[in-house]
């Protein structure tokens, strides 16, 4: 599942990769250039990285350092903490060789899971192409003609394409299944198991967020195909128990599609951001580790615990919000209960009376919550 940046809605090139962009996305893109380091590739985003951008788009660091392009796990190397996260070598390799079983034999297996009675008459379309655009082009083209045709249709790796705050990026589903109806279903195929027909909720939610992604750029392709319909229930494919048999579950993505449609199209784009920065910033991992610091504190963050399973940075900003005693590094619940309270400082003052105004409701709480605390410990728990 791989993707790459490049612009405009009719899928323009990627940035990364020197192709025209238009005159407007030209200076943007070597803005964009220069804040990666002038020797560094850009660092292509996928499903993935976008659900989880999605789920934090208040975090303008994020959606800067995605859009432009920086591999931020090597940055967090430069900052001097690293964040050990992704697929492990193992695990990549034990996904792609499932992956593999389950498409084999023209993708019968995973048809029939789909109740195709009968898959070696499905038809299994060549959507390859030179780039990712010349790929999405034959997707779409793919696409058109499956559902013109009437018949099962099994894409292996299509190309989509979605514009996240105004940056293109490019998305490679496991497959897309055309149905004889019309109806398009994103299949998602992942390595953890399925036991007795469930599998680990977190799991399958990462999945549902990342397939809603997927389900979101189809639509896209799909609302220029006469008689199309993209399907919110997708495809989720897993091996059985503890066999290396395939299984698979119809997961509802609704809830997941509306909040990553609503969030990513929340988020500023990433010009706006970029032209916010003071001149010569950069975030060229050559750079040290003070110059990358003062880089990345120019650009808003809105750190979460959850981060620490989302985003490769998450370390350095964990350690920016604790040292800022910022109380985001409690939680989000925590945070929202705090009202105006924005840092433990803060919080202190107000529950010990130091602080605060009495009639506020979260003060009157925290001082509440403290006298009971000092009840219950006696003196030796009056601080
Ligand atoms: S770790 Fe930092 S950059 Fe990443 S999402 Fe959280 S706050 Fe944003």
């Amino acid at each position: 599942m791989n993707a790459s940046l490049g612009s405009g809605p009719e899928p323009t090139p990627p940035h990364a990769q020197g192709q025209h962009l238009g005159e407007r996305a030209v200076p943007v893109r070597q803005r964009l250039a220069e804040l990666r380091g002038p020797t560094v590739a850009p660092h292509p985003l996928d499903a993935r990285a976008l659900a989880a951008l999605a789920a934090n788009p208040g975090c303008e660091r994020r959606a800067l350092l995605d859009g432009a392009g920086v591999n931020k796990a090597v940055l967090a190397q430069a900052l001097g903490s690293p964040a050990p996260f992704g697929q492990s070598q193992f695990a990549f390799m034990r996904g792609n060789a499932f992956e593999a079983r389950v498409k084999s034999d023209g993708g019968t297996e995973l048809l029939r899971l789909l109740g195709v009675e009968d898959p070696a008459g499905a038809l299994t379309p060549d959507v390859s192409a030179a780039g990712p655009e010349g790929r999405t082009a034959r997707t779409a083209l793919a696409l058109r003609e499956a559902t013109a045709a009437k018949a099962w249709t099994l894409l292996d790796h299509p190309m989509l394409a979605l514009e996240v705050a105004g940056t293109p990026v490019y998305l490679e589903p496991d497959a897309v299944v055309v149905h004889p109806d019309g109806h398009w279903t994103v299949v998602e195929i992942k390595s953890f198991p399925m036991l007795d027909g469930s599998a680990d909720p977190a799991k399958v939610g990462a999945a549902a967020r990342q397939a809603a992604v997927y389900v979101l750029a189809l639509e896209r392709v799909a609302a220029q195909v006469a008689g199309a319909e993209v399907g919110h229930r997708v495809l989720l494919v897993c091996p059985k128990d503890f066999s290396n048999l395939p299984t698979g579950s119809a997961v509802d993505v609704r809830k997941q599609l509306s909040v990553t449609r609503r969030q990513l199209g929340r988020m500023r784009r990433v010009e706006e951001l970029a032209a916010a920065l003071p001149p010569g910033t950069t975030f060229d991992p050559a750079c040290g580790p003070e110059e990358l610091t003062e880089a990345v504190s120019a650009v808003d963050a809105a750190y979460a615990p959850e981060c620490l399973a989302a985003c490769e940075l998450a370390f350095h900003c964990r350690e920016q919000a604790r040292d800022a005693g910022a109380v985001e590094s409690l939680g989000r619940s925590v945070r929202g209960e705090l009202g105006g309270l924005t840092t433990v400082e803060a919080v202190l003052d107000a529950a010990q009376g130091r602080a605060g105004d009495p009639s506020d409701p979260t003060v009157a709480a925290l001082r509440r919550a403290a006298g009971l605390r000092a009840e219950v410990l006696g003196p030796a728990g009056r601080s």
